[in-house]
């Protein structure tokens, strides 16, 4: 059984996900901690419920989702996971930190990759990986069907989908792909954004305006 734990983190209001199974391990998805203080309750979440982090995972790399990477990965000697693009996404998270005037403790590159239809490992579950392009041209998502829930980034949330204007996006890729890859799985997975609180794929496939 996979817990799940969300902070919100940074000026951006971004969401954390720990990820913990069976053995005390946990998957750390978008660190976005921002603030010494938020690095500090990261850390202490991670200490006091005696968890062993193994993996660091980037859904993406905006900025807003990688300004704790630097933290997580020196604090637990952890490598920087992410879809492998042939786009400089760190330099292109480096540049958004200077255009919104952000103090960014740069990222380490990332050097594991993930891509479409591969799989995770994790205690009694498995993530299957989908690459989900739109909001951002290096998006992936996270999908555990045995205990119906994703990790979505910010590809679909509750009412709204991930905006396009920001270098790299495509509007109608984001809802080819969401109708596609998304919307084609159980409606009753549990949806946790990137932002904002959790939503079902049902629920949004019944709901949600750009699918209308
Ligand atoms: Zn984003």
């Amino acid at each position: 059984m996979i817990q799940i734990k969300k902070f919100t983190f940074n000026p951006f209001q971004e969401n954390t996900y720990l990820l913990i199974n069976e053995n005390n391990e946990c998957i750390v998805v978008d660190p976005g901690c921002f603030s010494s203080t938020e690095e500090n309750e990261l850390s202490t979440y991670i200490t006091e419920n005696k968890l062993t982090p193994i993996r660091l995972i980037n859904t993406h790399f905006h900025i807003d989702h990688v300004l704790g990477n630097l933290f997580v990965s020196t604090t637990y000697k952890l490598p920087v996971t992410a879809y492998q693009s042939e786009i400089d996404m760190v330099a292109m998270a480096e540049r958004s930190a200077e255009l919104y005037g952000i103090p960014y403790k740069a990222s380490p590159k990332p050097t594991e990759f993930l891509q479409e239809g591969d799989s995770i490992h994790f205690g009694d579950a498995e993530l299957k990986i989908l690459f989900i392009p739109g909001h951002a041209p290096d998006h992936i998502v996270l999908v555990c069907e045995k205990e119906d829930f994703m990790i979505g980034g910010d590809v679909l949330f509750k009412g709204s989908i991930g905006r396009t204007d920001l270098p790299g996006g495509n509007h109608h890729d984001l809802i080819d792909n969401i109708e596609n890859k998304i919307f084609t799985l159980p409606g009753s997975i549990k949806v946790y954004s990137g932002h904002g609180p959790e939503t079902t794929i049902g629920e949004e496939k019944m709901t949600n305006p750009f699918f209308k």
